[in-house]
């Protein structure tokens, strides 16, 4: 059993301080993935890069879709998370239902399991 979450004062400003603040992440988000897909572009062989060699921009690459995966995963749990938006579960854990602390939805407002769920 999962021990709850600290009760939420004024409840429903929180729900809205979460809600704004999902909207941001989303957004946020978005951007990151926009700038990371020119950032991932292939290298061409002709491009003359300056100082910095071929496989550096190679590696460079590589970083740079990892991050962008890592990115479009947030998105989708930002999105999942959004979908909840209108129902009693938007800032409920998904598996024990205990609200989550708004200091805990600022930080990670994709978040949808409590340690204990988490580490089961
Ligand atoms: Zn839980």
């Amino acid at each position: 059993m999962c021990v709850p979450g600290l009760l939420l004062k004024g409840f429903n400003l929180n729900i809205s301080h979460a809600f704004e603040n999902l909207c941001a992440g989303i957004n946020r988000t978005n951007e990151e993935i926009r700038y990371l897909e020119k950032l991932t572009q292939p290298v061409s062989p002709a491009n003359a890069i300056g100082r910095v060699s071929r496989m550096d921009a190679i590696g460079n690459k590589m970083i740079n879709e990892q991050i962008l995966t890592r990115a479009q995963t947030r998105k989708v749990q930002l999105e999942t998370v959004l979908n909840k938006a209108n129902t009693p579960e938007f800032g409920q854990y998904m598996y024990c239902g205990n609200a989550i602390p708004i200091d805990r939805i600022l930080a990670i407002p994709e978040t949808t399991l409590c340690m204990c769920c988490a580490s089961r």
